[in-house]
């Protein structure tokens, strides 16, 4: 069997089985592994990699833009468990032949988010690769015991909530590769997409609110992700697509592909969660709700109110 056959998620279901996680300890499964710190607080971790060809193209992307967003993308799943970002270690492998000047712009846009969310660069470590770009964080976060907002405590009758807008990055990304001509509302959606900006100032609000109960990161489409809600939580979903934040620019340029962009197109970095329907006014950052938590039905599904599509999300194999 080939690993596209698998899919990324049943590669890490297989992994998950080698390891026992200790009582006491979240594992792999959410947005960070949750550790003990002492008896008030605990320690979240994360770690993603971003690879040329995969991730990003190096004739298209600047070095800042690429710095700020390998540590943006992991300091979002501190944001997503409602924590506070503390440290990050970067490991990169780069060609022999890369300009020097190159580094110097990818370590400033990289330092300039760290020191925006308090995230202080601790270690890392250095390698070459001869033709590609590779870049992997791991980063440190904490918050007070029994704080962090889990992907697996859905509750049937919760509204389904996110911040922001969704589908700006992946409608930058594909004018990047359509080379659409670059109109001021091309641009907006391309820094979406190259500088996207983790919600923790957001992610600690809602972490404070009991009523909030599931809560991860967009970071593959609203079609992917929620479907980790769903599953860990053993609920299924209904999401009005005429209630989607879709923003003006996105409408301007990709009319004709909004819900598709909206649900599958990934790398948007907003919040989803869910929540009692008793706390929605209590809530003090800038949401909209999308749709509803079911009761489970064969296979944690989502029904989508306005299209026939099964949106799918991105999909790495
Ligand atoms: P995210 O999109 O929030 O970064 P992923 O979908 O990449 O999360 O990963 C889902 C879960 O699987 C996370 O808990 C992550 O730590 C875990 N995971 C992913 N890849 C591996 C791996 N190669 N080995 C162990 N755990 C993994
Ligand atoms: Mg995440």
């Amino acid at each position: 069997m080939k690993l596209k056959d698998i899919g990324e998620f049943g590669l890490i279901e297989k992994i998950k089985q080698t390891t026992s996680i200790p009582d006491g300890v979240i594992g792999i499964g959410d947005d960070c592994a949750i550790l003990p710190q002492d008896t008030l607080m605990e320690t979240l971790v994360s770690t993603d990699m971003l690879v040329e060809g995969s991730h990003f193209l190096r004739s298209d992307v600047k070095p800042k833009q690429l710095g700020w967003k390998s540590a943006a993308v992991n300091i979002s799943d501190i944001a997503a468990m409602g924590g506070k970002p503390l440290a990050t270690f970067l490991s990169i492998a780069l060609p022999p032949d890369l300009e020097s000047e190159w580094i110097d712009d990818f370590i400033s846009g990289y330092s300039e988010c760290c020191t925006k969310y308090g995230a202080t660069l601790l270690g890392g470590d250095t390698t070459s690769c001869e033709d590609k770009i590779c870049i992997n964080v791991t980063v440190l976060g904490t918050c007070p015991v029994g704080s962090a907002k889990l992907r697996s405590t859905a509750k049937v009758s919760d509204l389904i909530c996110v911040t922001g807008n969704l589908g700006d990055s992946a409608g930058g990304l594909k004018a990047i590769l359509e080379h659409r001509p670059r109109t001021e509302d091309c641009k907006r959606l391309i820094e979406r997409h190259y500088h996207p900006v983790p919600r923790v100032v957001e992610g600690l609000k809602l972490s404070k609110l009991e009523g909030i109960h599931a809560m991860m990161d967009i970071s593959d489409g609203i079609a992917s992700d929620l479907r980790h809600i769903l599953k860990s939580s053993n609920v299924s979903a209904e999401i009005d697509l005429s209630k989607l934040p879709i923003s003006d620019e996105l409408k301007a340029v990709w009319p004709e592909d909004l819900y598709n962009l909206a649900t599958s197109g990934g790398e948007d970095y907003e919040l989803l969660f869910t929540i009692d329907p008793s706390i929605i006014s209590s809530i003090s950052i800038p949401f909209t709700v999308i749709g509803t938590i079911l009761p489970n039905n064969d296979n944690n599904t989502i029904q989508w109110i306005g299209s026939d599509t099964v949106f799918m999300g991105f999909r790495h194999f």
